[in-house]
């Protein structure tokens, strides 16, 4: 039997017709299709400003200086994340380190937070910048976190890769409590543009902070140069910038995959909840569900509960994948890296994220995934898991 992949990207002919006018236009870079899709995304976003770069990766770092992160700085986030969400700290030379996720929701747990905010105060350590993770597409509980943030003086980046098209409290995800929000477009994520990302954010000084640093720190607006100019070719570097910037062309794709976000994001709930029902009688934690919030359903994650099911994760897995299915897990904790380890972190610290990294599998989901592939993953995993 064919292979079910655990993502795949939905190029539709609209996409193709969108990139191949890009590609026959006279701009591939820095064309018009880059403000037009930040337009788009930012009025989809409901929020004022959205700048956009060339991986979510580069998107966290220059977030992180653009909130003033530096050599001295202290950052946190959720171990339970991808490697980039914990590195963007240290590129810019501060300290990273990790808040224990709540079981429920595989999220930074606010408890956990709070407790070592208190502690942290007492020490004089606390943050100067949080970063949640809306795992899976699950929201993140910002309000929470955001009274935090104004007791203790942090600031909140929101690693919301996970997250294009999740609603938190009635509204978009990226568009409050968090200073800025950072989106990816990895061909495996909720849309695409092949390697992308965006940074969106409410405050006017972030926003131009964040165009300099995308774009190697340069200007060339009359009206924000430092010296006057010598004539129309003058170009300033104000501060040490990157090239981070995305490409015209995928612009094109990225504001076309807008179009069907709706679309993409209502296959994917409708997927869920199948797999919901389909799986009700098999020992495993299907993901959480909040009312006040509705993912954006990036991962279908379980675990499986080694108590009633005979076989470890690690059988399951193999078993999924000899079967022609493509499982996987997210993540294996950050801080057991050996990267981290070599940074002093080690196995206990955050048992949290441990235990549901022992247990945890990811079942293939992407909107062109069908009712019949889904029986199919959830047959192999009753035969598996017995
Ligand atoms: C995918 C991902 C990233 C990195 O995204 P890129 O666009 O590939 O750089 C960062 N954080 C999380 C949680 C992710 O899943």
């Amino acid at each position: 039997m064919s292979f079910i992949p655990y993502s795949r990207q939905e190029v539709s002919d609209d996409d193709v017709s969108a990139v191949v006018r890009a590609l026959r236009s006279d701009f591939l870079t820095q064309g018009a299709r880059i403000p037009e899709f930040e337009t788009l995304f930012a009025l989809r976003h409901e929020v004022a400003h959205a700048v956009s770069v060339s991986s979510a990766t580069a998107g966290l770092h220059i977030a992180c200086l653009a909130l003033g992160i530096g050599r001295g700085s202290r950052v946190w986030t959720s171990p339970n994340s991808f490697l980039a969400s914990a590195n963007c700290a240290l590129y810019c030379g501060a300290t990273i380190d990790f808040v224990d996720i709540d079981p429920a929701t595989r999220n930074m747990s606010i408890e956990r937070l709070a407790e070592k905010l208190e502690l942290a105060s007492a020490d004089r350590q606390l943050p100067d910048l949080v970063i949640p993770v809306d795992f899976a597409g699950l929201p993140a509980d910002l309000r929470e976190m955001r009274l935090l943030a104004d007791r203790y003086g942090f600031r909140i980046l929101e690693d919301a890769s996970h997250a294009t098209g999740a609603e938190y409290l009635g509204k978009p995800v990226g568009s409050r409590y968090a200073d800025a929000s950072v989106f990816s477009f990895h061909a495996v994520k909720v849309i695409t543009t092949a390697e992308g990302g965006m940074v969106t954010t409410n405050e006017a000084g972030l926003d131009r902070q964040l165009r300099l640093l995308r774009s190697h720190g340069m200007v060339r607006e009359l009206e924000q140069l430092e010296h006057e100019s010598p004539g129309p070719w003058y170009y300033e570097q104000q501060v040490l910038g990157f090239n981070y910037r995305m490409t015209d062309v995928q612009a094109a794709l990225g504001s076309s995959q807008l179009l069907r976000l709706d679309e993409m994001q209502g296959r994917r709930s409708q997927l869920a909840l199948q797999y919901d029902q389909l799986l009700q009688d098999l020992p495993v934690i299907r993901p959480a569900r909040l009312p006040d919030r509705a993912s954006a359903w990036h991962l279908y994650a379980i675990e499986i509960k080694e108590e009633s099911s005979r076989q470890s994760r690690a059988e399951v897995f193999k078993r999924m994948r000899d079967a022609g299915i493509g499982v996987n897990v997210h993540y294996i904790p950050i801080h057991l890296q050996p990267y981290y380890a070599r940074q002093g972190f080690h196995r206990g610290q955050f048992p949290a994220s441990e235990r549901y990294y022992q247990r945890a599998i990811s079942l293939p989901l992407f909107p062109a995934l069908t009712l019949e592939q889904q029986q199919r993953v959830v047959a192999t995993l009753g035969e598996a898991v017995r």
